[in-house]
C-alpha cells in the first residue's frame, strides 16, 4: 500500500476516490465495493502512496457503518471520506496473532468511560495515524472468543506510547503500541460490548479480499514479462502467471459484488487471500528461476531482491495462510 502521504490522500479524496463505498449521506460517494475495487487496482498498479487513508477507507469505515451509533457515523465517516482521519488497527499482540481471540489487552469500565491497558504489536501506520481501532478484552470470565470489544480513539493520548519496529529491509511501517491505563470516553465503544470477535471477523473480509492481496509483485511481473528476448519456457510461465492473475481478479470482484449485495463473503475472502498471496510469492519464484546476469537488468534484479526481503510478510499480514485455509476447510467439510 506504499507510503503514507496525507496530502496525496486528501487530493485523492477531493476527486471522490476515498470513501467510495461510504454512503453519500455520510460524506462518501455511495458507489459501493466493486467501484472501490476498480479504483484501488489502478492506484496499486501505479504504485500510488495510499497508506494514509488505506485502513480507514478499507475496513474501519465499513465497521462503523455496520456497528457504529448514528453519532459515531456522523463523527467519523465524513472525515474518513475526506482523508482527514487515518487509522491504525490494534488487533495483534505478542501471543495473539493467528490466535487472535487470545488478546490480553484489557478495557475496564470506569466512571468516565474505559481504561485500556496492555501492549499491541505490528500496528501498521500507528506513527502517522490520527486514530486507533482497538480490540480489547472486556470480560475475562467468558470463553476467549466472547468477552472482546472494539474501541475507537483519537491520538495523541498522554498514556499511549507508539514505538517503531524496524523490519529486516530497514523500513519501519509498523509499531508496538503501549496502553498504560489510557482513559477513553464512553462513546469510544464500537458496537456491542463483548461482541468484538464477531464484529472483527466480519471486518476482516474487507482486509483480506482487496487487490493488495494479489498485486504486491505485479510491477515486477509486468516489467519481467516485457523483457526481450525471453526463452520459450519463460514465455510459458508468463502465460501461466497472467492466467492466474485474471482468475484472482475475478474472484476479488466476486467478493466485492457479494459485499455490495449484503452477502457473507468470509470464505471467499479467505480463499482469495490465501491464493492471492501464494501467487505473489510464485511471481518472485518464477522470476528468480529465469534469472540472467544481463548487465542491463541490474536495477531490475535489485528490485527483485528488495521484494524478496519483503515477501515473508505477504502470507502473514491480514492472517496467515494456514489459518485462512482452515477457515475454508471448516466451511466446506462436513463436521
Ligand atoms: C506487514 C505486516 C503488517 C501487519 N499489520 C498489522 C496491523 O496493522 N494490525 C494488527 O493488528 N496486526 C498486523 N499484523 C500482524 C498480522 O496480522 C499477524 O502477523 C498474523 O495474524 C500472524 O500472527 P503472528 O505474527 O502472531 O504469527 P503466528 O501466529 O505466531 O504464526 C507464525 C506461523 O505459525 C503458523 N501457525 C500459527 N498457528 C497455526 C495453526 N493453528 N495452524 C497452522 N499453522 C499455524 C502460521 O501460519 C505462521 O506461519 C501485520 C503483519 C505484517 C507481517
Amino acid at each position: 500500500m506504499g507510503v503514507a502521504d496525507a496530502a496525496f490522500s486528501r487530493r485523492l479524496a477531493q476527486n471522490g476516490w476515498v470513501g467510495m463505498a461510504i454512503p453519500t449521506e455520510y460524506g462518501g460517494q455511495g458507489q459501493g465495493a466493486v467501484a472501490r475495487f476498480v479504483v484501488t487496482e489502478e492506484l496499486l498498479a501505479a504504485g500510488a502512496p495510499v497508506a494514509y487513508h488505506w485502513i480507514a477507507d478499507r475496513q474501519v469505515a465499513p465497521a462503523i457503518l455496520r456497528h457504529g451509533s448514528e453519532s459515531q457515523r456522523r463523527h467519523y465517516l465524513p472525515s474518513i471520506a475526506r482523508a482527514e482521519f487515518s487509522f491504525g488497527l490494534c488487533m495483534s499482540e505478542s501471543d495473539a496473532g493467528s490466535d487472535l481471540a487470545a488478546v490480553r489487552t484489557r478495557a475496564e469500565r470506569v466512571d468516565d468511560g474505559w481504561e485500556l491497558h496492555g501492549t499491541k504489536l505490528w500496528t501498521t501506520g500507528a506513527h502517522t495515524a490520527t486514530h486507533l481501532s482497538v480490540l480489547a478484552r472486556t470480560n475475562s470470565s467468558s470463553s476467549k472468543h466472547e468477552g472482546l470489544s472494539q474501541f475507537l480513539l483519537s491520538l495523541p493520548h498522554p498514556r499511549i506510547t507508539i514505538n517503531p519496529i524496524q523490519t529486516m529491509d530497514g523500513a519501519s511501517h509498523f509499531n508496538e503500541v503501549v496502553f498504560d491505563h489510557a482513559l477513553i470516553g464512553h462513546n469510544s465503544l464500537l458496537g456491542t460490548i463483548d461482541n468484538g470477535w464477531h464484529q472483527v471477523t466480519s471486518e476482516l473480509v474487507n482486509e483480506r479480499a482487496g487487490p493488495e492481496r494479489v498485486m504486491s509483485t505485479l510491477p515486477l511481473l509486468r516489467e519481467w514479462a516485457a523483457l526481450h528476448p525471453q526463452p520459450v519456457d519463460a514465455q510459458v510461465d508468463v502465460g501461466m502467471l497472467f492466467t492466474r492473475l485474471v482468475i484472482l481478479r475475478l474472484l476479488g470482484l466476486a467478493v466485492a459484488a457479494t459485499v455490495d449485495e449484503g452477502g457473507d463473503a468470509a470464505v471467499l475472502a479467505a480463499m482469495l487471500k490465501s491464493m492471492g498471496t501464494t501467487f505473489e510469492g510464485t511471481v518472485l519464484d518464477v522470476i528468480r528461476l529465469h534469472r540472467t546476469d544481463r548487465p542491463d537488468l541490474e536495477s531490475f534484479q535489485n528490485a527483485v531482491d528488495r521484494c524478496l526481503i519483503e515477501s515473508p510478510a505477504f502470507t502473514l499480514r491480514g492472517g496467515a495462510n494456514e489459518i485462512l485455509r482452515s477457515i475454508v476447510a471448516k466451511a466446506l467439510l462436513p463436521r
